[in-house]
């Protein structure tokens, strides 16, 4: 029998009210792997309720900043102490290769929360304002409190990583959260929660219910006693998501989706380019908001260009993602396979040269109900297909042949997205002036997927709103209050009042 995994609500694990539960699928072998309890809007209000409770008790949203980065500073050491089931529960759930959960997922997370706590310790909480002539004098001092109660909404691609990006600054804030992992993947998301219990956090600060986005999501996103909400997911559902939080007009940060362009410059180093423009694409399978999914050539390159990446493309190992030999494990659902293989349809219809892959790969028996799909690689694509317009989601590469780089620079920004953009060149400031040309929140010059958590991260256009990590994402979780002393206790000297008060006329 697989395990149980419960809900996570004011420091105890629960069944759901309704006693249901839902299956967690492996996608490298589609068998069962945990059993977990299935939240309704009931289990969303009892969390939301404790949030809410737990942070009015000031037992968490009073604490100083400096005690409570010394939490993140405790839960990353935790965190590194159970580095191995983490990644091992990550693999399990998402796909994602152990090679990469191991070698860098648990690291990331872990480092997440010891830089979040050092730019805590320096982030200004409290600025005095200059003293000014008129009305009178008073004490004017900027302070930033935790915005409340925030729901965290998170996707199934990179869901410890992504958990992490948002509870790290929340708790950070003072803030109590309700967080709801996808349902996918929502085993290491109720691992935290335990982990941060170990810490000493205090019961209520992290609640966790797993359970259905359209119910359980939509609760949270409504519910009146939801401050913030901060979303990872398709630009869909974002976009929902930005209409019912309107009703109660809370405050949304939304991360979204992206069709990245990469421009390759005449004087780019083609190995260093195939390398990189197939880390870009293919890691965890294509299933990276930020993937430089569209490759912008030289239309005389292109042949060169895509003989060396189908030849890279063809050494990477496809397999079960719990093997330490494996490059590319699987997508995240038979559902997200199929998705994928009607794009590679639609790109054959349109007109685009298949160049590599395309198919569900032939692999051993024991992984037959995997969700396996080629690195797949297409050119002569026109920036106007389905294929270089939509999100894939999935290990699907496009090369866009260009002819002037005012060109290149125009199809990388034709898009409706604008979440990352990279150049390739040996010219470095070359490609630093046309990388501040691309409309994108991050701009990658020689390399792909370079994230760091004092960075901040976010989209441009209807890839998103606001920001994650750096210290710009503890402005997106506190609020600013302007506190106002009267230095003038002598009412006869308020010559303000006159304003309202005709007896001052008289004085
Ligand atoms: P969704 O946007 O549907 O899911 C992301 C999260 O939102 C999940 O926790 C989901 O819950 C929840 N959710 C779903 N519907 C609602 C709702 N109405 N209100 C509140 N929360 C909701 O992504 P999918 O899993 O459907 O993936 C579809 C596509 O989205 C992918 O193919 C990809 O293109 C894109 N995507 C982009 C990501 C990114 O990082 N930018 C990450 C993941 C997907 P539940 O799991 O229960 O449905």
């Amino acid at each position: 029998m697989s395990q149980f995994y419960p809900l996570f609500i004011g420091g105890k694990k629960v069944p759901a009210r309704s006693d249901e539960t839902f299956e967690v699928i492996n996608p490298s072998n589609g068998k069962v792997c945990a059993t977990v309890a299935k939240a309704g809007v009931e289990d969303a209000n009892e969390a939301i309720r404790v949030a809410r409770e737990t942070f009015e008790s000031g037992i968490w949203s009073r604490v100083p900043p400096g005690e409570r980065a010394k939490m993140l500073f405790k839960i990353a050491n935790r965190i590194a102490k159970r580095a191995q089931e983490l990644a091992s529960l990550e693999t399990t759930q998402s796909g994602g290769t152990l090679r990469r959960t191991m070698g860098s997922d648990v690291l990331q997370l872990a480092q997440q929360f010891t830089v979040t706590g050092q730019i805590l310790n320096s982030f200004p909480m409290r600025e005095e304002l200059p003293s000014i002539g008129w009305p009178g004098p008073s004490v004017n001092v900027i302070e930033r409190e935790p915005v409340g109660v925030c729901g965290l909404i998170t996707p199934w691609n990179f869901p410890m990583i992504l958990a992490g990006w948002k509870l790290a600054p929340a708790i950070a804030m003072g803030n109590a959260v309700v967080i709801k992992p996808a349902s996918y993947t929502p085993l290491t998301t109720l691992l935290l929660a335990e982990i941060f219990q170990e810490c000493g956090l205090p019961d209520g600060v992290v609640n966790v219910v797993a359970g259905p986005g359209a119910l359980v999501g939509e609760a949270i996103v409504t519910h009146a006693e939801v401050d913030k909400i901060s979303f990872t997911g398709s630009t869909a559902v974002g976009r929902r998501i930005m209409q019912l939080a309107s009703h109660t007009v809370k405050r949304v940060t939304l991360e979204l989706g992206g069709k990245s362009p990469a421009i390759v410059l005449r004087d780019a180093d083609p190995d260093l380019v195939s390398e990189g423009a197939l880390f870009a694409t293919f890691l965890h399978s294509g299933q990276i908001c930020e993937s430089g999914t569209r490759l912008i050539v030289p239309r005389e390159m292109q042949d060169n260009l895509v003989e060396r990446l189908v030849a890279k493309a063809s050494t990477i190992t496809i397999g079960n993602a719990m093997e330490l030999t494996t490059g590319m494990g699987p997508v995240i659902s038979k559902a997200q396979q199929n998705t994928v293989l009607n794009y590679i349809q639609s790109g054959l219809k349109e007109g685009a040269i298949l160049a590599y892959g395309g198919n569900i790969p032939v692999l051993p028996a024991a992984l037959a109900g995997g969700s396996y799909i080629q690195p797949t690689i297409f050119k002569n694509v026109d920036n106007s297909m389905k294929i270089a317009q939509e999100e894939i989601f999935g290990p699907v590469l496009c090369i866009i042949p260009y002819d002037t780089e005012e060109d290149a620079i125009r199809i990388a920004n034709d898009t409706i997205y604008g979440l990352a953009a990279g150049v390739w060149s040996k010219d470095v400031v070359k490609a630093q002036n046309i990388g501040r040309r691309l409309r994108a929140g991050t701009v990658w010059i020689n390399d792909w997927h370079m994230l760091r958590p004092d960075a901040p991260f976010g989209g441009y256009k209807q890839s998103g709103l606001g920001r994650e990590s750096g210290y710009q994402v503890l402005f997106e979780y506190s609020q600013t209050k302007h506190l106002h002393t009267s230095m003038v206790p002598d009412v006869n000297q308020r010559t303000w009042y006159q304003l309202l008060f005709d007896s001052w006329a008289a004085k």
